[in-house]
C-alpha cells in the first residue's frame, strides 16, 4: 500500500430529528470523500455530501438483513488505506449500541488515524421529546443503558437480570420492542415492582413520535395493541410517568403535519427552519436551482431608480458591483423585506419596502418617486408589470436579468415525499412551475400560495391554491399556512 492512509470519523448523526445532528457532524459529512451510513440516520443528514462523495448505506433494509458487520469493517478499512477520508456515520451516539468501538479497533489494528464524533443518543433524546426526564432529583439518581435486543430466557444471556431488577434508578432499553414480554417478567421475577411507571417512546424525535405508557405488567400487551414497531425505547421508573405532565411535543401547532417546501436549495433553509419550529416535519423539495446569467452591471450613476425585484437579485447585483459607493445615487427600491434584508447583508439600505410585496406594491409605491431612468435587477423570467408599469409614467426603463431558476430534477422519494405532504408552499410561480414540472403534477397536498402572481401561476397550471397568503412574505405564507392547519384536523 502507497501512500498515507485517510482518516476515518466515527459520526454520531443524533436520533433522526435532522436539527440533532451536531455542527461537526455536518462539517464532516461536508468533506469526506466517502460516507458510510446505517439505515438510521436522518435523511437531510446527506444533503450536504459532496457530490463526489463515494456514499454507501450499510444498513438493514427494513427489518431485513444488515451488510454484515465484517464486511462495513472491511470497506471502512479498505477506503481508508487507499487514502481516502472517510465519515462512518451512525444513528444516535457512535459508542452506544453502534459497534463504534469495535470499527475504531479496526482502525487501530490497520494503522488507521480515526476520531469519534459523539452523537446525541436516542436513549436520552427519545425521552426528551416524549416529556420524560431519565433523571429527576429525588425520583431517579442514576440510569442505565441496557440492550433490549437478547432474548432473557435463554441461559447465556450476558445480562444479570435480578441485578438490573435492583437497579436504583431508570432502565432506558434499546432495541427492546420484541421481547418486552419477557423483559417485563424478568424484571418482575427480579423484584421490580409490577405497577412500576414504564413508557415506549417510538421513532422518538421523528415525524410520527409516538410514546406508549402502562404500568410494568400490563406494557408488552398496551405496546402490542398499539403496534409499536422499531426503533423504539423502553424507559422502566417512575420518570416515565413525568411524560403525562411534561409531555410537550403536542403543544407545537404543525406538530403531526408535513409541509413540503419548494425553493432554492440555498434559501430553503429559513422557511423550513420556521416550520420545524412549529413542529412541522418539512419535506424539502429543492426542485429549482438559481443559475446566475453573465450580465454586466452599467454604470449606476446614471440612474436615479434602481429596482431589486427579489433576494436573489440583491445577491446577484451585489456580487457584480465592485464598490457599493456605485449605489449612493440611485434611489433603492425592493419588493419586499425579504430583499431589504438580502441588500442588508451587502451593507446597503433599501429607500422604498412597498407594504404589499408584489411588482403591483412596488409600483403604487414609487407613484410619488420622481425618476427619469430606471434600472430593474431581476430574474430573466419575471413578469413585465414593473418596467410597463414606469414605462406608462414616462421613465425610460432598462431590464437587467441577472440569474434565471432552472428546474432540478426530483427523485422518486423526494417525489413521493412531497406530493404526500399536508401542505405544499409555494413562495414564487417558478416554485410552482417546477414542482409541477419535477414531480409531473401538484395533484395531493394543500397548496399554500405567497400571493397573487404565485396562485396566478398555479391556476395556469390547472392547480387552485387552497391558501393563499395576505401578507406576500415567508412570515405571511406561515401565518396563513397556520391559520389553515387550525381549521382542519392533523391526518
Ligand atoms: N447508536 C444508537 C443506538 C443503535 S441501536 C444510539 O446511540 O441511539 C438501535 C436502537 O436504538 C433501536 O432499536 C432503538 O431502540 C433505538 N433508537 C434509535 N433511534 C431511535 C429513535 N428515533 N426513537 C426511538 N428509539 C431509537
Amino acid at each position: 500500500m502507497s501512500g498515507a492512509p485517510g482518516t476515518v470519523w466515527l459520526v454520531g448523526a443524533g436520533p433522526g430529528d435532522p436539527g440533532l445532528l451536531t455542527a461537526r457532524a455536518i462539517e464532516l459529512i461536508g468533506r469526506a470523500d466517502v460516507i458510510l451510513h446505517d439505515r438510521l440516520i436522518p435523511l437531510e443528514a446527506l444533503a450536504g455530501a459532496r457530490e463526489d462523495a463515494e456514499v454507501i448505506d450499510v444498513g438493514k433494509v427494513g427489518g431485513g438483513e444488515q451488510v454484515p458487520q465484517e464486511e462495513t469493517t472491511r470497506l471502512l478499512v479498505e477506503r481508508a488505506l487507499a487514502g481516502r477520508d472517510v465519515v462512518r456515520l451512525k444513528g444516535g451516539d457512535p459508542f452506544v449500541f453502534g459497534r463504534g468501538g469495535e470499527e475504531a479497533q479496526a482502525c487501530r489494528g490497520a494503522g488507521i488515524p480515526f476520531e469519534v464524533v459523539p452523537g446525541i443518543t436516542a436513549g436520552v433524546a427519545a425521552p426528551a421529546y416524549a416529556g420524560i426526564p431519565v433523571t429527576q432529583r429525588n425520583v431517579a439518581s442514576a440510569v442505565a443503558f441496557v440492550t433490549g435486543h437478547e432474548d432473557p430466557a435463554k441461559p447465556e444471556t450476558a445480562i444479570d437480570w435480578p441485578a438490573l431488577a435492583g437497579f436504583p434508578g431508570t432502565l432506558v432499553f434499546y432495541m427492546g420492542v420484541r421481547q418486552l414480554g419477557r423483559i417485563a417478567e424478568q424484571l418482575i421475577a427480579g423484584g421490580r415492582a409490577a405497577d412500576e411507571p414504564v413508557a415506549v417512546v417510538e421513532r422518538g424525535t421523528l415525524p410520527g413520535q409516538r410514546t406508549v405508557r402502562a404500568p410494568l405488567r400490563g406494557i408488552a400487551e398496551a405496546a402490542r395493541a398499539a403496534e409499536v414497531r422499531a426503533p423504539a425505547i423502553t424507559l422502566v421508573g417512575p420518570v416515565a410517568a413525568l411524560a403525562d405532565e411534561l409531555a410537550w411535543l403536542d403543544d407545537r401547532p404543525l406538530q403531526g403535519r408535513t409541509v413540503a417546501v419548494t425553493r432554492a436549495r440555498a434559501q430553503a433553509s429559513a422557511l423550513a427552519a420556521r416550520l420545524r419550529d412549529l413542529g412541522a416535519a418539512v419535506v424539502e423539495a429543492p426542485a429549482i436551482r438559481v443559475e446566475p446569467l453573465e450580465a454586466e452591471v452599467p454604470d449606476l450613476a446614471a440612474y436615479d431608480l434602481v429596482c431589486i425585484t427579489s433576494p436573489n437579485g440583491a445577491h446577484e447585483l451585489m456580487a457584480r458591483v465592485r464598490d457599493a459607493r456605485a449605489l449612493t445615487g440611485p434611489t433603492i427600491a425592493v419588493i419586499g423585506p425579504g430583499t431589504a434584508r438580502a441588500l442588508r447583508e451587502h451593507g446597503i439600505e433599501a429607500d422604498i419596502v412597498p407594504s404589499r410585496s408584489v411588482a403591483e406594491g412596488l409600483l403604487a409605491a414609487l407613484a410619488e418617486i420622481p425618476a427619469r431612468r430606471a434600472l430593474i435587477a431581476r430574474a430573466e423570467e419575471a413578469r413585465d408589470v414593473l418596467p410597463d408599469g414606469l414605462r406608462a409614467r414616462g421613465v425610460e426603463v432598462e431590464v437587467l436579468p441577472l440569474y434565471r431558476t432552472i428546474a432540478e430534477p426530483l427523485g422518486d422519494e423526494a417525489r413521493a415525499a412531497a406530493l404526500g405532504a399536508d401542505y405544499a408552499t409555494f413562495t414564487s410561480a417558478s416554485s410552482a412551475r417546477f414542482l409541477h414540472a419535477a414531480a409531473g403534477t401538484l395533484s395531493g397536498p394543500r397548496l399554500v400560495s405567497i400571493g397573487p402572481a404565485t396562485s396566478a401561476a398555479m391556476r395556469e397550471l390547472g392547480f387552485e391554491p387552497d391558501v393563499e397568503a395576505a401578507d406576500h412574505t415567508p412570515d405571511g405564507l406561515v401565518a396563513a399556512l397556520l391559520a389553515d392547519a387550525s381549521g382542519t384536523v392533523a391526518g
